[in-house]
């Protein structure tokens, strides 16, 4: 006798919007069950299923183990029940919910799947080389949509109309693109088209095919992607990659590279298991990897530097570019200025990316949102973001705490912009320094663009940067003026201390132990921070502790050249007389002036001519970096300070090599005396070779901070103490502080889901808003 049952099963996770329903159809027909799936509110989904009780049980396990590679499981809940014989079939419906929903629907966009990738192989399958395969669990989300509901006419596929075989796909709930928006194939879909340097159609019976030639002959080839414009060149042609480099006027930034798969990745990189699962995920970032050495690639791709950014094809677009490619990898750096939307119209991008390619190889679907490669570096057993961009937005961060929605604005560098709504923040996609009206613009359009999504009507409150001068600031007083709502300015690494509390998800009244450590951030007291060790939680804070604040000769000059910087630290230890004869010789190269800089800014510290002051960790290790002659000059963010932590990793532990920070007492903060460890380092230059130096004042100065961090946690009782800012990105320094704090029985806070750099600070000023207005 056969034991007939009814069971409404619950599942609860990431279920929607990656083809786990058809999945669920699928499953159900093959055991003859009959019933329904519905998707619920936010992330979960209900199905009733009616039939043989062994055939049940089989299916709720089948959902376990058969899932969509992308469908994320947090739960399953079962309840069992007499049949009600009121079904004749198994049903996909759709709930009325789902029409109404905002925002938590919209997926980034998703790496190409492996059964797309075989249908692009298939000579028989129509989707045979076509480079915008895709289905309903892969292809891109984000920068394809204009608004919600979710649907392809709220796409830029609606210039696409779908042919009578993608239609019929679309609407076979048993079919891999059912319901897929972004479904296309050759008959329907984007066409591709080459262009020749002057703009004109290069005729061609498969654009790829020439592409592939051209690149292997040395070409610069412009290729347009899904979210923005790619250069293009093989990585071994150190002087087309030089040539690049001048075209693009970035002449020192570290180029990212793409390469077929795996394989070839090790045959240039380190990829460790950590780093092998990050490649591979479907959000493809761009991974900082370390090099091999000897390095078989062009010297020229990451100069000064043992690191290297590498990623794997995520659309059929760059699979199709290796079918016969003569090379371990290719560059592909983004085209776009930083802060600029992406252009859409053809004239315009062929003037401007014209000058930096020899062609272009570009096709006729609208890119909605510019979304840049994002960046991951690969520390401990995970990823921490640099930049969060495409494969993360619109992710939003969940939250320990909700209410009426804020908008954040960011500060000034590696800006991203957020909505906080809900319990949820979200971030806007990577959008560059914030120093143009235009890079304004383009923070404004996507924050509009999420608010849309969201369909979020009116903001509570709008935070910004407590720094006056940022147009962030400016526009956030508009806005508050406008709107007359509160404007919240939040103290720079105030808004990184609560940036963890929001990656942990963290209650906003709970106390935690932040070391927040960067270029510059505005002090309440008008002067620079970066060197911060600040104890509180999203309403207030304390400054347990921080840097001496040392004078930047000529203000932002100092730290351009690091140089500059240096004399300043060194200005409290030795005269006038002494710095100028000591850094006579080194001068000359060392500053772009020679010796008569060198007297410049020598007047300029002792006569305190325009010499702000700063408690920066950033200029601490710009400095070390000048001192040690690894560099002179910074043409982009952290760069001094990379190559020295380039230059560190070649060196070695000496025992009798000990450089030790004294920490003053000073008032209620404690101080740490960077000028010593400056001081001695000076004093050993020529008894150990630089790289020992360069890893000892690393671990002094991680150790020093860990120090102070933990003396701040334990006076308050406080158990977690996280580490944040840009300088967070330093392995060496990470290692260091976590090793110490853990030592100490105490938690690590590394962030998992947030750039600790600024990208994230639009996340902590929410926070802070959040708990001024409650
Ligand atoms: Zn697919
Ligand atoms: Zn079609
Ligand atoms: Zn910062």
């Amino acid at each position: 006798m056969t034991n007939i049952q009814q069971a409404e099963i619950r599942v609860v996770g990431v279920v929607q919007g990656i083809g786990f329903r058809p999945f669920i159809y699928a499953q159900a027909m093959k055991r003859g069950l009959l019933g329904y799936v519905l998707n619920t509110g936010n992330s979960a989904v209900q199905i009733v299923v009616e039939g043989e009780k062994k055939k049940i049980i089989e299916f709720i396990e089948s959902i376990e183990i058969d899932k969509p590679y992308l469908a994320v499981i947090d739960s399953i809940q079962t309840l069992w029940r007499p049949p009600t014989e009121e079904f004749t079939d198994f049903q996909i419906r759709i709930s009325k919910n789902e029409q109404k929903a905002g925002g938590s629907v919209i997926p980034a966009d998703i790496s190409v799947c492996t059964d797309c990738i075989d249908d692009m192989n298939n000579p028989q399958s129509r989707h045979y080389q076509y480079p915008m395969t895709c289905c309903a669990i892969c292809g891109p989300r984000y920068t394809t949509v204009s608004d919600t509901p979710y649907d392809r006419e709220r796409t830029t596929m609606v210039d696409f109309p779908l042919c009578e075989d993608c239609d019929s796909e679309y609407y076979n709930p048993i079919n891999r693109r059912y319901n897929a928006q972004t479904i296309c194939c050759p008959r329907c879909g984007p066409q591709f088209k080459l262009l020749g340097k002057d703009g004109s159609l290069i005729e061609v019976a498969d654009p790829f095919v020439e592409v592939v030639k051209l690149l292997n002959e040395g070409a610069i080839v412009a290729i347009k992607g899904l979210g923005g414009i790619h250069l293009a060149v093989r990585a071994t042609l150190d002087s087309q990659i030089q040539r690049l480099r001048e075209l693009r006027k970035k002449p020192h930034k570290p180029l990212a590279i793409m390469s077929k798969d795996l394989d070839k990745v090790r045959e240039y990189a380190f990829v460790d298991a950590t780093a092998e699962q990050l490649l591979l995920s479907w959000r493809r970032p761009i991974l900082v990897l370390n090099q091999l050495n000897p390095f078989p690639l062009a010297p020229s791709l990451a100069p000064g530097l043992d690191t290297i950014g590498v990623l794997l094809p995520y659309s059929g677009i760059y699979l199709r570019l290796f079918e016969d490619l003569h090379d371990l990898a290719l560059v592909m750096t983004s085209a776009n200025p930083s802060g600029l939307p992406t252009i859409i119209h053809a004239s315009t991008f062929q003037e401007r990316f014209m000058k930096m390619a020899d062609y272009f190889l570009t096709h006729d679907r609208t890119i909605y949102q510019r979304c840049d490669d994002s960046v991951v570096i690969p520390i401990f057993d995970q990823g921490l973001i640099i930049r969060r961009s495409r494969g993360y937005t619109p992710e939003p961060i969940d939250t320990a705490e909700g209410g009426p929605p804020i908008l954040s604005l960011g500060a000034l560098e590696k800006n991203t912009g957020a909505i906080y709504h809900n319990r949820r923040i979200y971030l806007t996609q990577h959008i560059g320094d914030i120093d143009t009206v235009e890079s304004l613009s383009y923070l404004q359009e996507s924050l509009a663009h999420l608010q849309q999504l969201l369909r979020v009507s009116a903001f509570d409150a709008v935070a910004c940067d407590l720094h006056p001068d940022f147009l962030t600031t400016k526009y956030g007083a508009d806005l508050s003026k406008e709107h007359e709502i509160p404007l919240i300015q939040v103290q720079h690494h105030h808004a990184h201390l609560a940036t963890l509390l929001a990656d942990f998800k963290l209650p906003l009244n709970e106390e935690i132990v932040a070391i927040c450590c960067d270029g510059a951030g505005y002090g309440p007291d008008n002067t620079i921070w970066g060197g911060e060790i600040l104890t509180g939680n999203a309403s207030q804070y304390i400054r347990s502790a921080f840097l001496e604040p040392h004078p930047m000769p000529g203000g932002d000059l100092a730290a351009k050249y690091p140089f500059r910087m240096l004399l300043g630290i060194l200005s409290k230890n030795y005269s006038q007389e002494e710095l100028n004869k000591l850094f006579q010789k080194e001068s000359k190269t060392a500053l772009p002036q020679g010796p008569t800089e060198l007297t410049i800014a020598l007047t300029q510290i002792f006569q305190d001519i325009n010499t702000p002051l700063t408690s920066s960790t950033g200029r601490v290790l710009d400095s070390l970096a000048a001192l040690l002659q690894v560099s002179y000059l910074r043409t982009y963010e952290g760069e001094p300070a990379i190559h020295f932590e380039s230059y560190a990793n070649k060196g070695t532990r000496q025992p009798n090599l000990r450089l030790q920070i004294p920490i003053e007492q000073q008032g209620k903060s404690q101080v740490l005396i960077t000028r010593a460890l400056l001081d001695q380092v000076l004093q050993n230059r020529t008894k150990f070779p630089g790289p020992d130096l360069a890893l000892a004042a690393h671990h002094s100065l991680g150790q020093a901070l860990a120090t102070m961090a933990i003396g701040a946690a334990k006076s308050h009782g406080i158990t977690k103490i996280g580490f944040s800012g840009g300088v967070g990105y330093n392995k060496i320094l990470t290692r260091t502080i976590r090793l110490a704090i853990e030592k100490e029985g105490l938690e690590f806070l590394m962030h998992r889901n947030i750039p600790p750099g600024d990208a994230g600070t639009s996340a902590g000023q929410s926070l802070v808003a959040r708990s001024k207005i409650q």
